[in-house]
């Protein structure tokens, strides 16, 4: 047995308020127990997002009524709420900007609506960017401009780690994760991913090619954070006509790393500083006191949908053989997960931002 400190997910779509038949606060946070995460960063490209005091309230009522696992909740940048952030900024995860597409409150269209959340949102709070490739750039010009960090949500891209990694030698302070369907599938995995149904490959930043993969693993050591982007959608909008874009990956995360690291790819100290010890530094997360998984690391087994917590019902690792299995969670002095139960009620979990 080995014992990890809790794991901290910072980035997790929980789908509440709006999208409950996708996922809510008590299944994600089952999900996310059950794969030895004792805690998670919400998004909030919710429905609807959250973006002031009210839809921020709405989050957090539910959080605190359902929640098994800590947590925070990020707000997102709108085009006229810079203002009102600052006031909100302490009771919140961080900033979510999205600079490249999305819609309705949180979108950004050019970089005139950037700014004032640049100036004003409190630099002791952490701003996240969805950026891609020459988007990234541009994001990491502003934290040069305005000398403050930022944090670079799942980057997939050689040309990204690279960039990163110049950047971080020129002192400017940028972090950044990874996720880990961009760390152990590409884009020639989608067939086997898709068993007939295309939409089940479909995830944002795209699958990329064997190279970029291989960057990412070359240069761990500027990869800050794993975050799974658990983005929950069902079977049967991922089969539809018009699949939304999105993987679950609370439940996985631990055993490909664990698999990774009797592979040699990587060591168990990676995963505690990437999931544990810097996104407690990058995102101001006191420790959990009493805190721990136990994990079986001989322990081989296939993966399967049928056996995770998660409302979505699927997974892109069906059938893969892992090695390195969640035995027994502790949180804040007490058992909350052993042998595939659940033994915590809903309203266990704190919201970290309140302690
Ligand atoms: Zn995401």
């Amino acid at each position: 047995m080995i014992r990890l400190p809790g794991l901290i997910d910072p980035h997790v779509h929980v789908r509440e308020p709006g999208q409950t038949h996708k996922e809510d606060w008590d299944t994600v946070t089952q999900a996310a127990l059950a794969g030895g995460v004792t805690a998670i960063l919400a998004m909030p490209n919710t429905k609807p997002p959250i973006f002031d005091h009210s839809t921020l309230d709405l989050a957090l009522d539910a959080a605190r009524q359902k929640a098994r696992c800590d947590y925070a909740q990020f707000v997102g940048a709108g085009p006229d709420n810079a203002d009102i952030l600052p006031f909100i900024a302490p009771k919140a995860a961080g900033l979510k900007m999205y600079l490249d597409s999305t819609f309705g409150e949180l979108r950004l269209n050019d970089m005139t609506l950037w700014q004032p959340h640049f100036e004003k949102y409190p630099k002791e709070y952490p701003i996240v960017l969805h950026s891609e490739s020459r988007t990234m750039a541009a994001g990491i010009l502003f934290a040069a401009i305005y000398d403050r960090p930022v944090h670079i949500a799942h980057i997939s891209l050689r040309e990204e780690v690279l960039l990163i990694k110049a950047a971080k030698e020129h002192g400017i302070k940028v972090t950044c994760e990874v996720c880990p369907h961009h760390l152990f599938l590409t884009k020639d995995d989608i067939p086997a991913i898709s068993h007939g149904h295309p939409g089940r490959g479909e995830v944002r930043p795209r699958l990329a090619t064997r190279e970029d993969v291989d960057a990412l693993w070359e240069n761990l050591d500027v990869i800050d954070c794993f975050a799974t982007d658990h983005a929950p959608h069902t079977i049967e909008e991922k089969d539809s006509d018009n699949p939304p874009p999105g993987f679950p990956g609370l439940e996985t995360l631990l055993p490909l790393l664990l698999t990774a690291v009797d592979g040699g790819r990587l060591t168990t100290d990676d995963i505690i500083e990437k999931s544990v010890i810097n996104p407690r530094k990058i995102f101001n997360i006191i420790e959990q006191p009493e805190t721990w998984v136990e994990v079986d690391e001989r322990a081989e087994y296939e993966i399967h949908a049928a056996d995770q917590f998660t409302r979505c019902g699927w997974t892109p690792f069906e059938g893969w053989k892992v090695k390195g299995k969640v035995r027994k969670v502790v949180l804040r002095g007490k058992t909350v997960f052993e042998d595939g139960k659940l033994l915590v009620e809903k309203g266990y979990g704190q919201n970290i931002r309140e302690r």
